[in-house]
């Protein structure tokens, strides 16, 4: 095929991938789908999911071996040290390659004399190089965490991928560039091709993202194959490029910078700095009431005798349920935050400690909390799609507790109490609201408040 080269190789690439249409990618985007694999297919994957559990734990066994010889050699007086291993994803991914092929000494050993992992042709090799990959991040992460570089919550030496306990999940990329044949690529509406495993049967409507593939607006950067709840699913990732200019920056966005209260009884609460209520998004009670089915059947589980049918059933009844919440917080979420992309310009949040808050161990408040957290996520990564600017108002910043009307403030304000009352210039008003209309009129000046 005839290339104007428009975009250069991979690994020398520095700026933003360019489609074979002259897009420029920027949009980080997931598609998901269920797929309807044959039998040959799910032994298959199951048996990927394996390798990739395999390949993690072998590097993980590695470097945890590793580290703990040189913790009893560090006291040594004398004599020679372990040298410590490299932990770089491409170190990673030639050791796995080595030893599966039984170039080492620590190769397996089979039966029949051969060294290697036996079974390694069967699986398609970016699974072993993908599992690769995501050892090295998950060492990084704990050692980034442990060296205070890393942001959120800490995070612990990697744990062995447990058969039963981790989600069976492999990875395949396309290694393919725009304009070349795409090694993941559907071949026909309900079809996806995969490298090694083949076209696998797609459920649901693939029409817009076929659509942006062929127009050049989606490249597939990988594919996850993910078992949830007893089904395969498929998740596309990969760049597309920006939005049209007129869904970028809609005309009709509200004038001024809106404030946005997420709360325990609304999940947003949007309103301006003049006082005026502009959106209130429910669905925390929804999400309340799939959270009590879910402990519902957690009990069911926690009753069932281990190893029988019925706790299998109880499984993967609780498993769907999990499922489903997440897919509800999910889809609230949007709301809220499509909502925002449309119709503000300028937004105002505040700043929540969502990893401190995951662990209150008070259920309403676990429920809102994690879909505080998603509502901010969401509002973070679409606003430079559409050119919205958001702020975190200080951490500090008492928004519940000013008076929105002559800015006196409450030295303490219980979360039952629903209505803002204002001892000073008698306003009443709902307590979210005031909350939207304080934090719409923060600016960093306002810290000491
Ligand atoms: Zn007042």
């Amino acid at each position: 095929m005839e290339t104007t080269d428009q975009a250069p190789a991979k690994s020398r690439r520095t700026g933003p991938l360019v489609s074979s249409t002259g897009q420029v990618l920027v949009r980080p985007v997931t598609f998901q789908f269920a797929l309807d694999p044959t039998v040959d297919q799910r032994v298959l994957f199951a048996k990927s999911a394996g390798a990739r559990r395999v390949a993690f734990n072998h590097h993980v066994g590695r470097v945890k071996e590793n580290l703990d010889r040189r913790e009893r050699e560090k006291d040594l007086p004398y004599g020679p040290r372990l040298p410590g291993l490299s932990w770089s994803a491409i170190s990673f991914i030639n050791e796995m390659n080595a030893w599966k092929n039984g170039q080492l000494d620590s190769s397996p050993q089979n039966d029949d004399g051969t060294r290697g992992l036996h079974w390694r042709h069967e699986i398609p090799s970016d699974v072993f190089e993908c599992a690769s990959v995501d050892a090295a991040q998950a060492l990084a992460n704990w050692s980034d965490s442990k060296r205070g570089t890393r942001k959120g919550v800490p995070v612990g030496f990697p744990r062995f991928a447990a058969k039963g306990r981790v989600t069976p999940s492999f990875r395949l990329r396309n290694r393919a560039n725009p304009g070349e044949t795409q090694s993941i690529r559907f071949t026909d509406p309900t079809h996806l091709r995969l490298p090694k495993i083949g076209e696998v049967k797609v459920f649901g409507p693939t029409r817009r993202v076929r659509r942006m593939i062929g127009l050049g607006r989606f490249h597939i950067h990988s594919a996850t194959i993910t078992l949830r709840g007893g089904r395969w699913i498929c998740s596309l990732n990969g760049v597309a490029a920006k939005f049209h200019h007129e869904r970028r920056r809609p005309k009709d966005r509200h004038a001024t910078t809106v404030g946005i209260d997420r709360g325990i009884t609304a999940l947003a609460v949007c309103a301006d700095a003049q006082g005026q209520l502009l959106a209130v998004f429910e669905g925390v009670n929804e999400l309340r009431h799939a959270h009590e089915q879910l402990v519902r059947a957690q009990k069911t589980l926690a009753r069932a005798t281990p190893g029988s049918k019925g706790r299998s059933r109880a499984k993967s009844r609780l498993n769907k349920l999990h499922r489903r919440v997440a897919n509800q917080r999910r889809h609230h979420a949007h709301q809220v935050s499509s909502w925002v992309m449309k119709n503000c310009g300028s937004v105002v949040l505040e700043d929540l400690n969502v990893a401190g808050m995951v662990k209150n161990h008070h259920l309403a408040r676990a429920i809102s909390d994690a879909a505080m957290g998603e509502v901010g996520r969401q509002i973070h990564y679409k606003a430079p799609w559409y050119g919205v600017n958001v702020t975190v108002a200080d951490r500090f910043f008492a928004s519940s507790k000013i008076c929105s009307g002559c800015g006196a403030k409450k030295d303490r304000l219980d979360l039952s109490t629903r209505v803002y009352a204002c001892e000073h210039c008698d306003l009443v008003i709902d307590r979210d609201h005031n909350a939207g209309v304080n934090l719409a009129r923060w600016t960093p000046a306002l810290v000491s408040t």
